[in-house]
């Protein structure tokens, strides 16, 4: 009994000193940087806009200054008297993958971005640095942050609808929010039938996933709240999504279009939608991204969030995630399921790519730089990723298995198993992140490289699970 206390004991401690830390030089709201990112393939540089305040704060007290994967920017927070840093962040960023395309080479364009950090209580520096392909700061801005500043613009509630569709965790009854009657699908206040939980959702505990409606008109906001909750069932039909429900809040954002569908550029067709995703990013068809992502916070500025995603009404393939910035998906589209949790493993865990072309994106992933994605390697460090995974006596490169049928010729349910259990057969197979040489995957498929398996390899499985602690187990 004496230990078990002891132990009790220990533990309040800890956590009472983790809290103070976080009390001690952060108040519990956010602080909005929004910057610009600019110039073409030989030079960048980085911009303050400017900076905002919103009523709370939904990321991590814990932990603060560990980064989890090295994304390729980073954000960190400093003290501007003692030096010490008090928060990192890492991210990807669209700016980065235009500096890859050819139209980079030809002209300098501005991407807007933001990022959220802990408001603090005294001054301090802010860096934000972005690194090329070898993971080699190429620049960075410094800048301080006076919390007394009378600039930082206070926002909140901008009068958008949001509604939880899943609550992982809820605090203890207190006084629930004060809401506007329910109406009728498409009508305002509409909102579907509370979830399981009632109460307020826990936002310290959980990790908040924002879902913002794009391309839905005021009359489709009953369709966006149901097409929500196929989102929540997709994303946790995937283990380890599924075993680990309890650790996220999913909370839908009604945002109207003036105009149904989305921007389709290669149709002529423009459509006026609140966050300006559209068709034709790069000028490639398939890619439905924004490129304003001061516009996408503006949106978000009453909800509490941490991960976003964009969700477009339309049935046309298309769609995108980055890391720690956003995932976009369709609606509608047959294969909405599989693209979905695709794109937010890029987002959320910062999954690399594990199909491949034959040509392109070369320089991506150099020989001499093991890439910070937890499921690509260029065995340049590869003690550092699944090494510890690889059964005994396994070659690298591991050959294919001939017996394992094509994802896409498979005509029935055996071909289908089969295909399945290829991808939960560790190995290093050689192609993976657009490189079909020099870049090796964890399995022979996955979730991260075709639509048609119905998994994640266990690489990537325990990507998810590390990041998921890590916001999450204190
Ligand atoms: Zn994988």
């Amino acid at each position: 009994m004496r230990k078990t206390f002891f132990v009790f004991v220990v533990a309040i401690m800890a956590l009472t000193a983790m809290a103070q830390q976080f009390d001690d030089v952060f108040e519990n709201r956010t602080l909005r940087l929004d910057y610009i990112f600019a110039g073409n393939h030989d030079a960048q540089q980085i911009y303050l806009e400017q900076m905002c305040v919103t009523p709370q704060w939904a990321g991590r007290k814990s932990r603060l200054t560990d980064v989890p994967l090295k994304g390729n920017g980073q954000i960190q927070v400093t003290d501007s008297v003692t030096g010490q840093v008090l928060f990192v962040h890492t991210f990807s960023t669209l700016f980065q993958e235009w500096l890859a395309t050819e139209e980079a080479t030809k002209v300098s364009k501005a991407f807007a971005t933001s990022y959220n950090v802990p408001m603090p209580k005294r001054p301090v520096q802010v860096t934000v640095s972005l690194t090329d392909f070898h993971g080699k700061v190429v620049t960075s801005l410094t800048h301080t942050v006076n919390p007394a500043d009378i600039l930082i613009r206070q926002i909140g509630d901008n009068g958008i609808p949001y509604h939880y569709i899943w609550k992982g965790k809820t605090l203890p009854a207190v006084e629930t929010q004060n809401l506007a009657a329910p109406d009728q699908p498409g009508q305002r206040n509409y909102r579907p039938t509370e979830g399981p939980l009632d109460g307020q959702p826990d936002i310290t505990e959980c990790i908040d996933l924002a879902i913002v409606a794009e391309g839905y008109t005021r009359a489709q906001m009953g369709k966006f709240y149901s097409d929500c909750q196929r989102v929540v069932d997709a994303l946790f039909a995937h283990e380890p999504f599924t075993s680990m429900k309890n650790r996220f809040n999913v909370v839908a954002v009604a945002a109207e279009s003036l105009t149904s569908g989305p921007s389709v550029p290669h149709l002529g067709r423009w459509s006026n939608t609140p966050v300006g995703t559209h068709y034709d990013t790069f000028y490639s068809d398939r890619y439905l991204m924004t490129q304003d992502i001061h516009r996408l916070y503006d949106v978000l500025s009453g909800v509490p969030f941490e991960h976003i995603i964009v969700l477009v009404n339309s049935d046309t393939y298309g769609g995108g995630g980055i890391y720690n910035q956003l995932t976009v998906t369709t609606s509608d589209h047959p294969t909405f399921h599989q693209v979905l949790v695709h794109e937010f493993g890029h987002a959320y865990a910062g999954l690399g790519d594990e199909y491949f072309y034959d040509d392109g994106y070369e320089s991506m992933y150099p020989s001499d730089t093991e890439p910070w994605e937890p499921n690509l390697t260029t065995l340049f460090d590869f003690q550092s990723k699944w090494a510890d995974m690889l059964p005994k006596g396994t070659p690298v490169p591991t050959p294919p298995d001939p017996k394992v049928p094509n994802y896409r010729k498979i005509t029935n349910e055996k071909e289908q198993r089969l295909l399945d259990a290829a991808t939960q057969r560790v190995g290093v197979f050689e192609g993976g992140g657009y490189q079909s040489k020099g870049v090796y995957r964890p399995a022979q498929e996955c979730r991260m490289k075709v639509n048609e398996v119905s998994s994640f390899c266990p690489v990537c499985s325990r990507a998810i699970k590390r990041i998921t602690d890590f916001y999450t187990s204190h």
